[in-house]
C-alpha cells in the first residue's frame, strides 16, 4: 500500500501556496523561514487543515450512504466549521456538538467567528457545558445515537478527525506534496514546524516525510509544537497516530521515537488561552508579513519557531518551513487581546 491507493476527494484548490517569510527571516536573523498555506487552500469557508484530513474521510462517508457528518469540538472550534463546510458542500446534513473547551469571556465568544459561520452554512449547532479533552467523548456518541434515533444515517467525524482510522492520511499526502513544491522551488526544508493539539496534522507528516526518507529523500526534522497543554496526552496521540498511518501507507517499518517529536513550553497552562508569547508571535507575523494568525494554535507554533530559531536550536544555516494551519476566524472571538 502507499498513500496513492487511497482515495481523496478533491476538497482544496489543489497544492496549497508556499512562500518565504523574508521580513520574518531578516528579523529573526537565523535560519531562512518559509510558510505553506493551509488557511488559504481551499474556497470551502476558509479552509485549513481539517478539510486536507477531510479529502480522506469524505470517500468513506459517501460509500457508507450517511446523510449527516456528527462532529465535536469547542465552541471556536476550526474543525466543526470545515466539517460544516464540507456538509454544505455536499449536500449532507450536519450535527456539530460544541463544548465549552476554553473559559474565556470576550462577549460574543460563543456568537462569532467559527460558530457564526457554521450556523451560517446550516448546521444543527447545540452547545454543551463539558471541558477540554482530545479523546472519544460520550455527548458526541450520544449526538450519533440521536441522528439514529430520527432515521438519519449518521457519519461519525472525531474532535480535529484525529482518532479516524484515515485521519492522519491527509497530511501524509502533504509531506509529498511538499517534496513536489521542492523540486519545483529548487529548495528543501530540512526542519517543519507545525502545531499540533489531536495529532493527527503532525502524525499524518511524521509519516509521510518517514516514507519519503526511506524511498531515498534527504532526513529532516518535523518539529510539532504542543498547543493542548496537555502534553503527555498529545505526545502519545501523535504516536499512536503516526505509527497508525505510516503502516496504512506502506512505510514497512517501526517509526523510531526520534522520528516523533513534540515540545513544549508555549502552550501556556490551558488550551485555547494565549499568553504572552502567543500575543506577540501574532502581533510579530502581523506587523512584518500580514500573515494573521490565531490565539489558540498558530499563535503557539509561531511563537516557539521564533524562539527555536533565536535559541539557535534551529540553526543558522536551516532552512524552515512553518506549516500554517488556518484558523483565523477565531480571532474574531478574542478582541479583547488586541484593544491595548
Ligand atoms: C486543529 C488545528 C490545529 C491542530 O491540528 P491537530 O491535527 O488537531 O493536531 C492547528 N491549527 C489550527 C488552526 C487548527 O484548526
Amino acid at each position: 500500500m502507499s498513500i496513492a491507493d487511497f482515495e481523496r476527494y478533491p476538497l482544496t484548490f489543489g497544492p496549497s501556496p508556499v512562500h518565504p517569510l523574508k521580513r520574518l527571516t531578516a528579523h529573526l536573523g537565523g535560519a531562512q523561514v518559509w510558510a505553506k498555506r493551509e488557511d488559504v487552500n481551499s474556497g470551502l469557508a476558509f479552509g485549513g487543515n481539517k478539510t486536507r484530513k477531510l479529502e480522506y474521510i469524505v470517500p468513506d462517508a459517501l460509500a457508507a450512504g450517511a446523510d449527516t457528518l456528527v462532529s465535536i469540538g469547542g465552541i471556536q472550534s476550526n474543525h466543526t466549521r470545515q466539517v460544516a463546510a464540507v456538509a454544505a458542500h455536499l449536500g449532507l446534513k450536519c450535527r456539530l456538538v460544541q463544548e465549552k473547551w476554553v473559559d474565556w469571556d470576550d462577549p460574543g465568544n460563543d456568537k462569532v467567528g467559527n460558530i457564526l459561520l457554521s450556523r451560517i452554512m446550516g448546521a444543527d449547532v447545540r452547545l454543551d457545558p463539558s471541558g477540554f479533552d482530545i479523546g472519544i467523548r460520550s455527548s458526541w456518541e450520544e449526538a450519533i445515537a440521536e441522528v439514529k434515533a430520527s432515521g438519519g444515517v449518521p457519519y461519525a467525524i472525531p474532535a480535529g478527525a484525529s482518532e479516524h482510522r484515515l485521519g492522519g492520511l491527509g497530511f501524509a499526502n502533504w509531506a509529498y506534496e511538499v517534496a513536489e513544491q521542492e523540486r519545483a522551488l529548487g529548495v528543501f526544508f530540512d526542519t517543519v514546524v507545525v502545531c499540533t493539539v489531536t495529532g493527527s496534522t503532525h502524525a499524518g507528516m511524521i509519516a509521510g516525510f518517514a516514507a519519503l526518507q526511506d524511498a531515498g529523500g534527504r532526513p529532516r526534522r518535523v518539529i510539532g509544537i504542543d498547543a493542548s497543554a496537555t502534553l503527555e496526552k498529545t505526545r502519545a496521540q501523535v504516536a499512536r497516530i503516526a505509527r497508525h498511518t505510516a503502516s496504512l501507507i506502506g512505510l514497512g517499518r517501526d517509526l523510531r521515537d526520534d522520528e516523533i517529536t513534540v515540545r513544549d513550553g508555549w502552550a501556556g497552562d490551558l488550551y485555547g488561552i494565549p499568553v504572552q508569547s502567543t500575543v506577540d508571535a501574532i502581533r510579530l507575523s502581523g506587523r512584518l508579513e500580514a500573515m494573521i494568525i490565531d490565539p489558540v494554535y498558530e499563535g503557539k507554533s509561531m511563537a516557539g519557531l521564533v524562539d527555536l530559531v533565536t535559541s539557535g536550536d534551529i540553526p543558522r544555516d536551516a532552512t524552515v518551513l512553518y506549516a500554517h494551519l488556518g484558523g483565523q476566524p477565531a480571532l474574531n472571538a478574542y478582541p479583547g487581546i488586541f484593544e491595548a
